[in-house]
């Protein structure tokens, strides 16, 4: 069974190198990373003691651009974890068409004694000074024409507030190019805060169209109420879908006449969870999974949909806003159930979508207006969602192996044109 993302990295871009009948070399080089850098570093935390915490950067292939991915926070982040996601940054670029190569970066929280830190819980000058810590240490493989990162998992625009601050003061002058996803006032974009979900439900409407399907009536579980997941919970509500469950790591609520998504966000910003509001029963996040709905949303971590539960899956349509929330065997499984599964380098394509934004409007100097970003968002979501449905077709597989193999022949393409190959 494929619990580790790095092998089932490897095993999505093996079965579509074969469909593409691609040389062994070039498949060989799909599969690795270019450049992986660990780091290690001490940070001295508000109780006096020092900590040192290990990271990551992953550059997996720059074939087509500087490489673009973010930055994740969590106890559980390993070498092979930033791998796994470094490359489905490279494939998630290719399918959404941007002029980036795949990169991705990581720290691993876990105190001296190898027990887990969660990143919430410290304060925010601990953040501060690890983030900080993390930039010195990673800065020469970095910048606006190399590396690009951004928020991911328990990061933030404030975390890449801090971490251009830092870039900047080390290059000595503002290189706002360097990392997406910042606030407003020093050069982010309008929209970024929501493009992970809104590029989420583009794709989703183009999805729904195939089957001469609406939004209205239909019903919906998300599981994660992180950034993605709590703005896919409400624009699914603000477009008439009963969202019946929504979940975080502390737990899921569920009522099946449909949650008021504004007020469960309302509930989530003071109470830190959802667990606790008022009018719902309590459900684990397994549960969630497989309640009968229409459209399952996985918007948190890896290994969620499984052998384990992939038959017990009655959601007609899978929209992936978080990283590799399906195994490749479940996949198999879903496919012949008939399920759509929209997979996370086309579904979750949004947010880096606007980076790219973000990015070419701090090269510019020229900023743009949220109707124009959200504009220009769903004219490259129905662009990516159309190269990949074609390519399911035309290749009789998967929407998964269709991102694949469209986004294969993007990378090898420029591979073969700069004659890196
Ligand atoms: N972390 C996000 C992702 O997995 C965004 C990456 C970016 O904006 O560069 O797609």
């Amino acid at each position: 069974m494929t619990k580790n993302p790095f092998e089932a990295f490897q095993k999505q871009v093996e079965s579509a190198s074969e469909l593409l009948h691609l040389e062994p070399h070039i498949v060989e080089l799909l599969k690795w990373p270019k450049r992986v850098l660990e780091v290690r570093f001490p940070v001295k935390m508000d109780d006096g003691r020092t900590i040192i915490f290990t990271g990551w950067r992953s550059q997996h292939n720059d074939a087509l651009g500087p490489t673009k991915g973010g930055i994740r926070y969590h106890w559980d982040v390993t070498k092979e974890e930033v791998m796994a996601l470094s490359g489905w940054m490279t494939f998630k670029n290719a399918t959404a068409g941007l002029p980036y190569g795949g990169g991705k970066g990581g720290i691993r929280f876990r105190d001296m004694d190898g027990s887990p830190i969660n990143p919430k819980e410290l304060s925010d000058a601990e953040i501060e000074r690890i983030s900080r810590a993390f930039v010195d240490a990673i800065a020469q493989i970095i910048g606006p024409e190399k590396d690009i990162p951004a928020p991911d998992v328990y990061t933030n625009p404030k975390i890449m507030g801090y971490m251009v601050d830092e870039y900047s003061k080390l290059r000595g002058y503002w290189a706002p190019g360097t990392f997406t996803g910042k606030p407003l006032s020093i050069g982010g974009s309008e929209g970024r805060g929501t493009a992970t979900a809104r590029g989420g439900f583009f794709i989703l409407k183009e999805a729904l169209k195939t089957v001469a399907m609406k939004f209205e009536g239909l019903t919906a579980a998300v599981q994660g109420f992180g950034n993605a997941g709590s703005y896919e919970a409400l624009f699914l509500y603000e477009a008439g879908v009963k969202v019946v469950a929504v979940s975080d790591s502390k737990g899921g609520i569920y009522n099946g006449d449909g949650l008021n998504i504004p007020e469960v966000m309302q509930f989530k910003a003071e109470r830190g969870t959802v667990v606790g509001f008022p009018g719902a029963e309590k459900i684990s996040n397994s549960e969630l999974l497989t309640l009968e709905v229409d459209i399952l949303v996985p918007a948190a971590l890896e290994n969620q949909i499984t052998v384990d539960n992939a038959e017990d899956i009655k959601a007609k349509f899978i929209l992936e806003l978080a990283n590799g929330p399906t195994t490749p065997e479940a996949d198999e499984i879903l496919y012949k159930n008939g399920v759509m599964v929209l997979p996370d380098i086309l579904a979750n394509s949004g947010g880096v979508t606007v980076s790219y934004f973000e990015w070419v409007q701090n090269i510019t100097g020229y900023y743009w207006s949220e109707e124009e970003v959200d504009k220009r968002l769903s004219e490259k979501m129905k662009v990516a969602f159309k190269h990949v449905f074609e390519a399911a077709k035309e290749f009789g597989v998967d929407m998964r192996k269709g991102a694949y193999v469209s986004s294969i022949r993007r990378v090898v393409e420029a591979m073969k044109d700069r004659g890196m190959i």
